[in-house]
């Protein structure tokens, strides 16, 4: 290594580093160099600040750099439906939301509704999530703009969407959208369907052979509820797992949504084919779907990422609630304080969630040569004092108006607590303006 200096764009330094890597690297008195889009170097302050020199230097004291968190899976405009259909189950609940997408779900009021979502998401210092809605182009659209890290793409069903398509028409969109977005630095593209109850078997092929012939993730929501278990059983007599294995759609480039409702064998099944699960702790709680035996699929080796699913469920987008969710149920139900200690649970919602989307290599920890997508919390606070094990703080303790600082792609998308990309009042104000139309709905 030379002892010459390189050039950074930007050094932040002087803070705790929690880099989420697989050594479990942390610098008490960290820095990360980053340039471009990418991170140089993630170390000590002192090897950092000899080895890069940069006119842009950020003070990171009291504060904690780690990488942007993971959102594994959302429907991010429906922040539009938020609070409007609480307290019902999950059947009578998409009855219900369906009606009002027929109605409502144009590709502008669908970009307010999501633009909305990433403003709360950036804000929580989420940088990355898996998307899943109508009108996508414009989601896509809206996420460059906000310089959210968006993984989006072509959604199968088996009746005409709200979006006004049949489905004979879906496959050369799809292809449309796949072609035009899918060397974006920042947002990719994958391929979804809504569920197996939702979709028959050879729809299953379709989105399948689309997802081998590009080479992309395939997501979809699995055994979410008691009532799709038994909608499944009476359709094919089987589970969504055996649908989903017999269409082939199960192997190391799928995730699944929720799975709630899997045996032993299921769970064995999913880890020995690598495919990956998205564990939303509190929609499944909320409409009373259960709990998902998450430290099974941990032991079984299973990759399980972290997501608030749509805000209309949630319902809000934020990944520390999630986190802190995730952990408690497990250890209640369990009478088990031991399971999903917050390390683990950390992992879930950074680089277990990166490796869920096909992102490990691209984000969800702070290494030398991935995209610079990262957070920094202010320490310096009272529910934060004293500290102690800082995955413990992250986890159990902190909240997303401690996020202070969210960095995407390289791009400063907040700074010292303000959105620089989103304007945070006008979009409440389209968002309210749209909501009004539902009233009496
Ligand atoms: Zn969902």
């Amino acid at each position: 290594m030379s002892k010459e200096e390189e050039t950074a764009d930007v050094l932040i330094r002087g803070g705790l580093v929690l880099a989420m890597d697989d050594a479990g690297s942390i610098y008490r008195d960290g820095a990360v160099a980053v340039r471009g889009s990418q991170i140089l170097a993630v170390g000590p302050a002192q090897e950092i600040s000899a080895r890069f020199r940069s006119d842009t230097v950020l003070d990171a004291r009291g504060q904690v750099v780690l990488p942007g968190l993971v959102n594994a899976h959302t429907h991010a405009p429906m922040t539009l439906f938020r609070g409007l259909s609480d307290d019902i189950a999950l059947e009578p609940w998409l009855e219900r939301i369906w009606a009002l997408e027929k109605r409502y779900a144009t590709a502008e009021n669908v970009a307010a509704g999501a633009e909305l979502a990433f403003a709360e998401m950036i804000r929580s210092g989420t940088t990355t999530a898996a998307d899943m809605y109508w009108q996508r182009d414009a989601v896509m659209e809206t996420a460059r703009k906000a310089g959210f890290r968006l993984v989006n793409g072509p959604s199968f069903i088996d009746f005409v969407g709200p979006d006004g398509i049949q489905l004979e028409q879906r496959l050369p969109l799809a292809r449309e959208f796949i072609e035009k977005y899918r060397d974006d630095p920042l947002v990719s593209v994958c391929v979804q369907v809504h569920t197996t109850y939702t979709v028959p078997p050879p729809v299953l092929e379709m989105a399948r052979d689309l997802a081998r012939e590009y080479g992309l993730l395939f997501i979809t929501h699995a055994a979410e509820s008691r009532g799709e278990m038994a909608a499944v059983r009476e359709r094919y007599g089987k589970t969504p797992i055996e649908v989903l294995d017999e269409a082939g759609l199960l192997g190391g480039q799928t995730l699944l949504a929720h799975c709630v409702h899997l045996s032993d064998d299921e769970i064995a099944l999913l880890a020995e084919r690598r495919t990956a699960v998205a564990h939303c702790p509190e929609s499944n709680l909320k409409i009373g779907s259960g709990i998902a035996r998450i430290p099974d699929f941990l032991k079984a080796g299973v990759t399980v990422g972290l997501g608030t699913d749509g805000a209309a469920s949630n319902n809000d987008l934020d990944l520390w609630g999630e986190m802190r969710t995730a952990a408690l149920i497990q250890k209640g139900l369990r009478y088990d304080p031991t399971v999903m200690p917050a390390p683990v649970v950390l992992r879930m919602a950074t680089i277990e969630g990166a490796r869920a989307l096909g992102l490990g290599q691209v984000t969800g920890s702070l290494e030398a040569g991935k995209r610079a997508d990262l957070i920094s919390i202010d320490l310096d606070r009272l529910h934060l004092t004293p500290l102690f094990d800082i995955y413990s703080h992250l986890v159990y303790a902190a909240k997303s108006a401690d996020v202070r600082n969210v960095m995407i792609d390289g791009r400063m998308v907040m700074q010292d607590g303000a959105l620089l990309t989103i304007d945070e009042g006008g979009i409440k104000e389209r968002v309210r303006r749209i909501a009004e139309k539902f009233a009496g709905t």
